[in-house]
């Protein structure tokens, strides 16, 4: 509840500086359309959101960052602006780093006039090598003139023009290695998807930033502590530019175990086909998670509760799916589904005559649930396991039924089976004892009566995808994907479940959770992916 949510955000704050009523705070949140959001650009859209509009009476931007014209794609623009809207993010004003495109370029010209930048062909790995060692380029001190001549002819685009960048000029060895001198503009004579060709001079992220920051009016800027080290350079240009001061304030990027949340390994995994698309259930996406079973609320919970620490830590699944059971458990109507292959046919001795229908709770505790039919007949099916574990006359529990007693087990030999000799239950009796204490059994066991409309359901668990908790830099991602990740089973459920339909959220009866993924219909079967509760530490 909110009272809850209070609380896991007490103590947060952005330790704003120059807040006065709190309606002058603006942040902003900055994705690069060059992918779906994952979840860890949901902790960055969320902190944005929180301080803008919850602890705030403030104002959030959201800006695409789209200088990048190789990387970027209307559909991930268009996704980007959906999943904010279903994680509840409405921004007050949305914009374009490439709406600023001549604004920038004014900028550069003025940072080269006052010689605060110039223009280097210094080829990569070199200009690399001088910047770690603290050594200046040939082209430090060239003249303002030939610095500004190089920078048109970059924006023509031309072959002698793509030789050429443009460095602020802050210095060669400051210990801050951000600080030796970055490159602010890169020719690039490619088609922008909101430009075209009208520009072919694009400014890097550290020059945009701070510009389009002061421009917007942002007070706070939010970024991941990765970025502590160009803090430094951002307030240069401010000040090198007298722009209105912005503050820098870092939270901790969110990393998962066996995940990678960066754009480029996932689009990698994506074009490969290691999995159907970007809303794949077993990606880290916020598309994934949906579809694998994560609800809105609970990722908000579980993000708002890492708070503003600024350790990188690399989390844990399990209490990403803890948090998510707190909030179905009380959503999720129960069904029974019995596994295919594993169905063993039980008489029921002293049932009565016919098929009873009988109006049930969809959950015992949560009535507010509705109402499912369930049927009582002679004829049962109960699960393999489950029948493999009863002994002559032993007392067990039909869930929702009764007690009943074991009275005729039938077995085959099963030449296959490991260890040799195990024993397949082909069919059993069982007398019900109405009268019987369910409270002093201990099978509870889920069964089906066989006259109904039984519904096929595939249902479906996933593995993580990589193998290895943390990727290392040089690890290959293809040296450490997992083999197998997906797992399929073919079950029958009860009549109930033909009327599911996708993105329901249920239960099947000492299953555990499932997210419909497609619907019965038309004799095609109902798919359920099993949603993780974070029990044993691993998703599956
Ligand atoms: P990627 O490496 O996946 O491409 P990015 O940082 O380049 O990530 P952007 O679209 O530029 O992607 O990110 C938008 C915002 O999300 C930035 O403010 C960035 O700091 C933040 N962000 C990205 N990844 C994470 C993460 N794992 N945890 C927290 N914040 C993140
Ligand atoms: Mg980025
Ligand atoms: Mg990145």
């Amino acid at each position: 509840g909110t009272e809850e949510k209070a609380d896991e955000t007490a103590n947060f704050d952005i330790g704003l500086q120059d807040v006065g009523d709190g309606t002058s705070v603006t942040t902003r949140f900055p994705p690069e359309p060059s992918g779906y959001l994952h979840i860890g650009h949901a902790k960055a859209a969320l902190l944005n959101d929180y301080f803008a509009h919850e602890k705030y009476k403030g104002t959030l931007l959201l800006r695409f960052d789209d200088t990048n014209p190789l990387k970027e794609k209307q559909e991930y623009q268009d996704a980007i602006i959906e999943d904010l809207a279903l994680m509840g993010i409405k921004a007050d004003k949305t914009s374009y780093t490439s709406d600023y495109f001549q604004e920038l370029y004014d900028y550069c010209v003025r940072m080269i006039k006052d010689g605060n930048a110039y223009a280097d062909d210094t080829l990569q790995d070199k200009m690399r090598q001088e910047r770690m060692d603290g050594i200046a380029s040939a082209r430090r001190d060239s003249r303002v003139e030939d610095n500004l001549a190089r920078f048109e002819e970059m924006k023509t685009g031309s072959a002698e023009g793509i030789k050429w960048c443009i460095r602020a000029k802050i210095s060669v060895d400051d210990p801050n290695k951000a600080m030796r001198d970055p490159v602010i503009y890169r020719c690039s004579p490619e088609v922008h998807h909101r430009t075209g060709d009208k520009w072919k001079i694009y400014p890097t992220y550290d020059f945009c930033c701070p510009i389009i920051d002061a421009y917007e009016g942002v007070t706070h800027a939010l970024r991941t502590t990765e970025y502590n080290d160009r803090d430094a350079q951002y307030q240069w240009i401010l000040k090198a530019l007298n722009l209105r001061h912005v503050y820098n304030w870092g939270f901790a990027r969110m990393n998962f175990i066996k995940t990678v949340l960066s754009k480029r390994k996932l689009t990698r995994i994506v074009d490969t086909k290691k999995v159907w698309g970007w809303d794949d259930p077993r990606m880290p996406t916020i598309r994934g998670v949906r579809r694998r079973g994560m609800t809105v609320p609970a990722l908000r919970e579980f993000i708002l509760k890492q708070g503003p620490s600024k350790n990188i830590v690399n989390l844990d699944w399990t209490t990403f799916w803890a948090t998510n059971k707190k909030h179905i458990d009380p959503i999720a109507a129960r069904y029974t589904a019995i596994a295919e292959e594993a169905k063993v046919p039980v008489t029921i001795i002293g049932a009565r005559e016919g098929v009873i229908t009988e109006e049930k709770d969809k959950h015992a505790k949560y009535t507010n649930l509705g109402k499912k039919k369930v049927l009582f007949s002679k004829d049962v099916l109960i699960e393999q396991v489950d029948a493999a574990s009863f002994a002559q006359d032993e007392e067990i529990t039909l869930m929702n039924w009764g007690n009943a007693i074991v009275r005729k087990i039938s077995h085959s030999i099963n030449p296959l089976a490991k260890p040799s000799g195990l024993k397949t239950v082909t069919g059993l009796e069982l007398e019900l004892h109405l009268q019987g204490d369910v409270k002093k059994t201990s099978k509870k066991v889920t069964w089906l009566s066989a006259d109904q409309n039984l519904v096929p359901v595939e249902l479906v668990d996933f593995d993580y995808l990589i193998t290895k908790d943390k990727l290392e830099d040089g690890d290959e991602l293809e040296d450490f994907l997992t083999k197998q990740t997906e797992f399929r089973i073919k079950a029958v459920a009860d009549c109930n479940v033909a009327e599911l339909e996708v993105d329901d959220i249920i239960q099947f009866d000492r299953k555990g959770y499932f997210r419909i993924d497609k619907a019965f219909a038309h004799g095609e079967l109902a798919v359920a992916f099993q949603i993780p509760t974070g029990k044993s530490g691993v998703t599956r």
